[in-house]
């Protein structure tokens, strides 16, 4: 196995930092329109330590871009009844362009009822069957936040897309699914020749090694060593997982699905865990807000 030649770390946060200074501009512009900046709601349900800290940056992200943000907390014991009707009084919510739900949800609650209850309209995580239904058909849509922020990451630093087979490592309706299909659109970041990729897939490593872009979203910390890459293949690390770590300060540290020490000897670029897929995830949400605003 050789060594890439080159190699270029896709750095989410200077990507992210960029099109946040053009989210703030039109932000800024919505604002002199119409009075109002784009405002988005945050409900949390529950007291998940990860979720809580996914919704807070979330609402971070909003105020460092002019936006109003709003953080609905709801107690763990919250019925799905009482949630949906929550729900439903966020869609008559003139002074809200858009809302996100954040999962995981309490077991006692469906996501999916949660989900399809969403006006597709305000529906800035771009979850609801209408909006996948248009994405998948190429029609205007929020699309959903984590595969969207990769194709920005992609556009951002040129990757050339058209022609290329991607692997995507990872079936879920919101990260590997929607990926798939965007990649396989004829249009920039696509026209790639997709294979999905799953735990049933046999013989995963000869499938990845055929990669030229490798897109891993399994939750399975480290779990994609250099021998399952392709020599100068561009890998998108979408894991994010705490590692117990004595010798750090806070106990841990942040690792993601792919070994990115021994695959980075091994590919032409990478995503950094953390820096890389996440705060392109954040991105997209605040694009996707901004697209509600403008109506
Ligand atoms: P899910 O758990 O919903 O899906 C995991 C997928 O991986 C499933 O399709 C599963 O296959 C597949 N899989 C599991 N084990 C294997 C295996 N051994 N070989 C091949 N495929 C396998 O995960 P998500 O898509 O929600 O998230 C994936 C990871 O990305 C998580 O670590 C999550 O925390 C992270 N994440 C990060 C985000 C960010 O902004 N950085 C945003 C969203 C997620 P099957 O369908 O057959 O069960």
């Amino acid at each position: 196995m050789t060594a890439a030649t080159t190699f270029q770390l896709l750095d989410g946060k200077r990507c992210s930092d960029s099109l946040k200074a053009d989210i703030a501009k039109e932000a800024a512009e919505v604002k002199e329109r119409r009075g109002q900046p784009p405002h988005l709601a945050a409900v949390l349900v529950g007291n998940d330590g990860a979720s809580k800290t996914y919704v807070e940056a979330k609402v971070k992200a909003c105020e460092s871009v002019g936006f109003r943000s709003s953080l609905i907390r709801l107690p763990e014991t919250i019925t799905e009844e009482e949630l949906l009707h929550r729900v439903a009084a966020l869609n008559d919510d003139q002074d809200l362009d858009g809302f996100i739900v954040q999962l995981p949800l309490p077991s006692h609650i469906d996501p999916e009822h949660v989900t399809l209850a969403i006006d597709p309209r305000k529906d800035v995580d771009g979850f609801h069957p209408v909006n996948i239904g248009n994405m998948v058909l190429g029609l205007p849509s929020f699309l959903p936040a984590t595969p969207s922020g990769i194709c920005e990451l992609l556009k951002y630093y040129s990757v050339e897309t058209a022609g290329r087979h991607c692997v995507v490592v990872g079936r879920s309706n919101i990260v590997g699914t929607p990926m798939s299909i965007l990649l396989s659109r004829n249009a920039y970041p696509g026209n790639c020749t997709v294979t999905l990729a799953h735990s049933r897939t046999r013989d995963l490593p000869s499938i990845t090694r055929q990669a030229d872009i490798l897109v891993v979203a399994i939750g399975k910390p480290e779990f994609i060593t250099a021998d399952m890459v392709k020599p100068g293949a561009v890998v998108i690390d979408v894991g994010i997982h705490r590692i117990p770590d004595a010798s750090k300060k806070n106990g841990f540290r942040l690792v993601g699905d792919v070994r990115v020490e021994e695959v980075s000897a091994v590919c032409s670029a990478i995503t950094p865990v953390p820096g890389g897929v996440g705060p392109m995830t954040i991105t997209s949400l605040l694009l996707n807000t901004l697209k509600a605003a403008r109506g």
